[in-house]
C-alpha cells in the first residue's frame, strides 16, 4: 500500500514526499482511513510505529476539509511530556506544511508569556501536556468549547506519571460531540476503564 491508496489531499501527499515517506505504516495503513471517516479509535502503539503521523496526517486533512473559520483551538492532543509534546508539534508543522492551520505546542517548565501571545493569535491544532494546558484554561487564556477532535496520547505514561487526574479534568471540559483518539502501549485496568469512559464505538487498531 502506497500513501496515494490512502484519499489524502494533494497537499498533504506532496508534504509527504518532501519528507521523504514512501509507504504508510501499518498502523498507518490501520488508522488513517477510520480516522478519516470520523470514527474514535483506540490504538496500541508504542512510540517509533509511526504512530504520530497516523493520528496528524487525518486530523489536517479532516479540518483543512471542515474548513472551519474560527480563532479557536479544533483539534487538541495532549501528551505527557515536553519531549514528545515538542516532537509532536513538529510532526504536524511538517506533514501540514501546504496547509493554512496553525499548530502550536505548550508545556510546563518555562514562563507562559511567549506560549500566551501565540495562543492569543489564534490556534487550530494545540499539542500541550495536561498541567500547562489547565493552568492556560483557569486564567481564560484556552477555551476547548470549540473543539472538534481530541487524541489523547500514551495513556499508559500519563496514569505511571500521575496526570490522569488532571487528564480526566480536561475532559470534563470537551464537548460531548467530538472525535476522540486514544493511544497507549498498554492497558492496565485504570486505563481500560478511562478509555471506556471517553471513547465511543471505537475502532480498535493494533500494531
Ligand atoms: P513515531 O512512532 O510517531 O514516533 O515515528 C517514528 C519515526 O518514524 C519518526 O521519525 C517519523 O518521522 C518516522 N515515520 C513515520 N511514518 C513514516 C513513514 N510512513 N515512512 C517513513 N518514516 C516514517
Amino acid at each position: 500500500m502506497l500513501f496515494t491508496d490512502l484519499n489524502l489531499i494533494k497537499p498533504i501527499l506532496d508534504a509527504l514526499k518532501q519528507e521523504g515517506y514512501e509507504k504508510p505504516t501499518p498502523i498507518q495503513q490501520q488508522a488513517i482511513p477510520e480516522i478519516l471517516k470520523g470514527r474514535d479509535l483506540l490504538g496500541t502503539a508504542q512510540t517509533g510505529t509511526g504512530k504520530t503521523a497516523a493520528f496528524a496526517i487525518p486530523i489536517l486533512q479532516n479540518l483543512t476539509e471542515k474548513n472551519i473559520r474560527n480563532n479557536q483551538i479544533k483539534a487538541l492532543i495532549l501528551t505527557p511530556t515536553r519531549e514528545l509534546a515538542i516532537q509532536i508539534e513538529e510532526s504536524f508543522n511538517a506533514y501540514g506544511r501546504n496547509l493554512k492551520l496553525r499548530n502550536l505546542v505548550v508545556f510546563g517548565g518555562v514562563k507562559q508569556g511567549a506560549q500566551e501571545q501565540s495562543l492569543k493569535r489564534g490556534v487550530d491544532i494545540l499539542v500541550a501536556t495536561p498541567g500547562r494546558l489547565l493552568d492556560f484554561i483557569s486564567q481564560g487564556i484556552i477555551s476547548l468549547k470549540q473543539l472538534e477532535i481530541f487524541v489523547l496520547d500514551e495513556a499508559d505514561r500519563m496514569l505511571d506519571m500521575g496526570f490522569v487526574h488532571d487528564v480526566k479534568k480536561i475532559v470534563k471540559m470537551l464537548p460531548e460531540k467530538r472525535q476522540t483518539l486514544f493511544f497507549s502501549a498498554t492497558f492496565p485496568d485504570e486505563i481500560k476503564t478511562l478509555a471506556n469512559t471517553i471513547l465511543r464505538n471505537p475502532v480498535k487498531v493494533a500494531v
